[in-house]
């Protein structure tokens, strides 16, 4: 058998990542286009063609992301080690695992001086006065461009990729085992190099956290002004909505050191997958309950908006708990937020965490994100099936990534993976699922 017979496709192998790196940009021009009719509807066309729009677009997202690469270089920040190093090396076909890269960590630091320069705008000329005075960004704007700038991202991330998937062949560079199946469209899309870099310069964890993350909050404030211009007022889900996923973005980026220990980072290789995924992805569907909103107020009651907030802050602290605790203890198992939890260990020299929050169920973390991401849908009321694909996509993703995590690491820690298992049975939900 060769080895691109055996390899352990993922995604529906070539033909299934080929018609994702096809139909995702269409899906996410679709699902732009239902969040703002309010329903699925086949009807229209999801975008009409405005090149010139969409040249300016290009424009901006091109000056949006080197905004946030400069901010990157230039900001303070605290050096950090990531985690030893995975991957195959193209030449020599080891495995080191002493080796750690450093990370350029002040992603919330750029993530206030991003929001102070929204908050002051830009000087322009005044006409009637000639004087120079500063007008804040016309975010609402965006509302209307938000086809062109989809379709303009979707377009530079897979001219990123082919850059980074072109790039991936020269020198002995340390792949990712996903990436290397020797299939051009399968490792196009999982990414073959494990950490491009220019320099210092991290492609992957920074598009992880800035360009995408950021950009889902802005769009998310355009909205919420376009809804004050339509409707004359912003409503109380609109608000909520705000603080909602505000909160996340500033979260993730406040927390910034803890995306070192996740799978994107010490796993996957940098590909069409985390580009179009961080880039594209994130900024344009996690929107959608925004763009919903802009002219659909669903008018919840104070009760029920305030049961939503409650269940978003259980999720919340599901899913910082867990991934704060495992990102601790494997930073510094003596550290005295973790110093009493038990755990296994392991042939490979790791430790698997088997009371706390990783002792009830071996995703909880997964568990706490989705039911943040279903507060998010449920703020827009229960007419229209469009805001809630964010929950029913999330659910099917953290279902089906558990089960890339399970045989990654069945692969990693054998016996003591099932080990690990018969000592914390459940999966999401402790004692059900
Ligand atoms: P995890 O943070 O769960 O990391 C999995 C890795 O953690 C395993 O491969 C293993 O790696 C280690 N691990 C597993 N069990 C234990 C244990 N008991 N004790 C110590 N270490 C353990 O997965 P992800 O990186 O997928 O997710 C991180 C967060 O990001 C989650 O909260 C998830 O919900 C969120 N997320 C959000 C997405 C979004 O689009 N909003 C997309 C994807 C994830 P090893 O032992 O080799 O270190």
């Amino acid at each position: 058998m060769t080895q691109k017979d055996s390899f352990p496709y993922e995604f529906g192998g070539p033909i299934g990542t080929g018609l994702n790196i096809l139909f995702l940009p269409v899906l996410i021009l679709c699902l732009t286009h239902w969040s703002a009719v309010g329903s699925v509807d086949f009807t229209t066309l999801p975008w009409t063609t405005n090149v010139d729009t969409l040249a300016k677009c290009i424009v901006g997202l091109v000056t949006w992301f080197l905004f946030q690469v400069l901010l990157e270089r230039l900001l303070p920040c605290k050096l950090v080690q990531g985690t030893p190093l995975q991957g195959v090396f193209a030449a020599r076909k080891s495995i080191s695992t002493q080796e750690c890269l450093e990370y350029r960590i002040n992603g919330h630091l750029a993530f206030w001086v991003t929001f102070l320069v929204l908050q002051t705008g830009w000087i322009v000329k005044h006409e009637e006065s000639g004087t120079w005075q500063f007008t804040s960004f016309p975010l609402s704007g965006l509302y209307d461009v938000t086809a062109e700038l989809a379709l303009g991202t979707s377009i530079l991330c897979f001219g990123l990729s082919v850059y980074l998937y072109l790039t991936s062949f020269i020198g002995n560079k340390r792949l990712a085992v996903p990436g290397t199946s020797g299939n051009v469209v399968y490792d196009f899309w999982m990414g073959r190099e494990l950490n491009p870099r220019i320099g210092n310069f991290d492609w992957k964890e920074f598009c992880e956290l800035r360009p995408g993350l950021m950009g889902w909050m802005i769009l998310n404030l355009a909205y919420c002004q376009k809804q004050k211009e339509v409707l004359g007022y912003v409503s109380m889900s609109m608000m909520l909505l705000q603080c909602f996923q505000g909160f996340y973005v500033w979260d993730a980026l406040y927390q910034e050191e803890a995306i070192l220990t996740t799978m994107d980072i010490t796993t996957d290789g940098f590909g069409y997958m985390l580009a179009f995924g961080d880039l594209a992805w994130v900024p344009f569907t996690y929107t959608l309950q925004a763009r919903y909103l802009v002219l659909h107020d669903p008018q919840l009651s104070i009760t029920a908006l305030l049961a939503i907030l409650v269940l978003h802050i259980v999720g919340y602290v599901t899913f910082r708990g867990a991934n704060g605790q495992k990102d601790i203890f494997r930073r510094n198992p003596e550290d005295p937020a973790v110093a009493h939890l038990t755990y296994l260990k392991t042939k490979r020299g790791t430790k698997l965490l088997t009371s706390g929050w990783w002792g009830m169920a071996r995703k909880i973390n997964y568990t706490g994100d989705w039911i943040m991401g279903l507060t998010w849908c449920m703020v827009c009321g229960f007419n229209s099936i469009v805001p809630y694909f964010y929950a029913i996509y999330f659910l099917i993703l953290l279902i089906h990534r558990s089960i890339r995590d399970d045989h990654a690491c069945q692969e990693k820690y054998g016996s003591d993976w099932d080990e690990y298992k018969r000592k914390v049975p459940y999966r999401f939900i402790p004692g059900l699922v």
